[in-house]
């Protein structure tokens, strides 16, 4: 077996050693991304824009990855 070839259980340990966050409903590491997202008022006025970071995953990218 070569030492490229990684298992699974190398994969956890990396993803550990590199504080990925694990989504809890669907398993998958967060992937972070650079949302730009409005900010609105109570009256539902955009005031201005806010780059935030977000973390993606299956339960969320289709709502936030247009
Ligand atoms: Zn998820």
């Amino acid at each position: 077996m070569s030492k490229g070839v990684k298992t699974f259980a190398d994969k956890l340990a990396k993803n550990a050693k590199d504080f990925k966050i694990h989504c809890p409903n669907c398993g998958e590491p967060f992937e972070y991304v650079k949302h730009i997202m409005p900010i609105t008022d109570a009256k539902g006025n955009t005031l201005r824009f806010k780059e935030k970071v977000v973390g993606l995953c299956k339960c969320n990218r289709s709502q936030i990855v247009k």
